[in-house]
């Protein structure tokens, strides 16, 4: 009769001093995985300019059409950046297809999670959001 008290009581001091599996979230911040895929940003190079040449292909290779890129300027000018460029985080499933067609290197995938917010429109980051990230 006693025994298996004694055996549960052992298990229950054993559980209280072992270390924690949880977190206290939102307090303590849970390191991701250096292959957690975040949501995309934009860089600049180290003049400060932003990468981004305009060329479309992030935006043609999402598959959740979460990506509008709008060049400046017009057809003729060479030296192109995008006048706007939006992501539309609501759409956005992270698959990091949009860094790996980048030829210029100019859009990465970070490792932020928080991304839950009350309303739709806060999760449209524009460029300069984009860059700030
Ligand atoms: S991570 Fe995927 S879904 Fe999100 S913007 Fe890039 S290509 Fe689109
Ligand atoms: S982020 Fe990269 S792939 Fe997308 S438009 Fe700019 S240069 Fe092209």
């Amino acid at each position: 009769m006693i025994g298996p008290l004694l055996k549960g009581l052992g298990k229950t001091l054993e559980q209280m001093f072992r270390k924690p599996i949880t977190i206290e979230y939102p307090e303590k911040k849970r390191e991701v995985s250096e292959r957690f895929r975040g949501h995309p940003r934009l860089l600049r190079d180290e003049t400060g300019r932003i990468k981004c040449v305009a060329c479309h292909l992030c935006e043609t290779i999402c598959p959740s059409k979460a990506i509008t890129v709008v060049p400046e300027g017009g057809p003729q000018m060479h030296d192109k950046h995008p006048r706007e460029f939006i992501v539309d985080l609501a759409r956005c499933i992270f698959c990091g297809f949009c860094q790996e067609a980048c030829p210029k290197g100019a859009i990465m995938l970070n490792r932020k999670y928080e991304l839950a917010q009350y309303r739709r429109d806060v999760l449209i980051y524009d460029k300069e959001k984009l860059l700030e990230e």
